[in-house]
């Protein structure tokens, strides 16, 4: 009794007065919440330690001055004016990895009060990854030659059983079938690999809005197929981007894949181009099932797949989400996901459109402000 009323007197006296503040003050997570000008209005000890400032310092700080990269996010999510929240990766110096969410605040008429942002450390997971994935890829190497060898043999024996019954054919048929599938994943491991290592082919202006555009003609059979309806909106004539053009057909074809994938039949999918601030934008929106908070912070890890019934249902390899990564980021672009359970998906990226072309429209939108 006595050593009960004691605590409840230290507690007392030495207690966050509000409950909230004290839940916010002790999580790992860095959170950042600001006004609708963007200015620092609160954060949390591990808010302030993320940007090497003290709590007062950073204070009625632009979120911009913070992180340049963060207030460009900010931007980017206060002009797409989406009810999601924003999940994207973010490196801080010395060399910290942080999974990041910004999420609007709004007044009960819609209008943007301010921004929360939560940082999660994702520097242990990172390493995790990579140790996982260089195991794969060297196991994934390794196992080509054997797979080769099987193929030739397979061949071999194909053409020598003239007189083979169709149990036989049969047999051939589905080792064929069980070689193709392998040959068909070792490519995707490998082809990691390839997107993530030097550029091979020179680098031409293309238009990132073309190859949206022609992506979303390739899919439409698909699409038909499942009954969803597949649209692409975009100008006619857009800016150019420097790019190895089979790769940025390789991202929107992954991101358009599996929008189409997840989603149920009778849905809609949506691939919109667009152009601000410099950067050729592509973004895939779908009405499937959503993607849970947790999950979209590890969507874009290799092998990683959201558990659940969607994603059981369909195969795959957890690998497209990660090649989309590495080909936008070699082409110095970055990355986004906003979701909400229930509610679909959009997936983004952004890549520099080319000087010559950024130039004149960077000019004409400062002369229009
Ligand atoms: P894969 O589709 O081969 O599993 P990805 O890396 O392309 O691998 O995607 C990783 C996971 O993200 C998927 O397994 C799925 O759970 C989830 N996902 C990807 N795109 C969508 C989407 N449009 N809607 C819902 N879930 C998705």
């Amino acid at each position: 009794m006595g050593a009960a009323a004691s605590t409840t007197r230290s507690t007392r006296r030495r207690g966050p007065a509000d409950p909230a503040a004290a839940i916010i003050a002790s999580v790992s997570e860095a959170v950042i919440v600001t006004d609708a000008a963007r200015r620092v209005t609160a954060l949390n000890p591990a808010g302030a330690r993320a940007f090497g400032l003290t709590e007062a310092l950073a204070r009625g700080r632009p979120l911009g001055r913070l992180n340049a990269e963060l207030g460009e996010w900010a931007q980017r999510a206060e002009s797409a004016d989406a009810d999601q929240p924003l999940v994207f990766g973010l490196d801080l110096p010395p060399r910290r990895s942080f999974s990041a969410t910004l999420t609007p605040l709004r007044s009960p008429a819609g209008r943007i009060t301010g921004w929360v942002v939560v940082l999660q450390d994702s520097e242990l997971l990172r390493q995790a990854e990579q140790a996982r994935a260089e195991a794969i890829q060297a196991a994934t190497h390794d196992l080509r030659n054997p797979i080769n060898l099987m193929n030739g043999a397979l061949s071999l024996l194909d053409d020598s059983l003239q007189d083979a019954g169709p149990a036989q054919r049969e047999c051939l048929a589905r080792l064929r079938t069980g070689l193709d599938r392998l040959g068909d994943l070792l490519d995707r491991v490998l082809s990691l690999d390839e997107a993530a290592g030097r550029p091979g082919k020179a680098r031409e202006a293309v238009s990132l809005g073309a190859i949206a555009r022609q992506v979303v003609g390739e899919m439409r059979l698909l699409s038909t197929e499942k009954k969803i309806r597949l649209e692409f909106s975009g100008p006619k004539a857009g800016g150019q981007v420097l790019a190895e053009e089979t790769w940025l057909q390789r991202a929107v074809s992954n991101l358009v894949e599996n929008a189409l994938k997840y989603t149920p039949e009778r849905g809609r999918v949506k691939v919109r181009y667009h152009e601000a601030d410099g950067q050729a934008i592509c973004e895939v929106s779908d009405s499937g099932p959503g993607i849970s908070p947790a999950a979209q912070t590890r969507l874009f890890e290799r092998y990683y797949r959201v558990a659940g019934e969607a994603t059981r249902r369909t195969p795959g390899t957890g690998l497209g989400l990660a090649i989309v990564k590495t080909i936008i980021e070699r082409h110095a672009g970055r990355v986004w996901v906003s979701s909400r359970e229930g509610h679909g998906s959009t997936f983004g990226f952004a890549i520099p459109l080319a000087p010559a072309a950024a130039a004149p429209r960077l000019k004409a939108a400062r002369r229009s402000r």
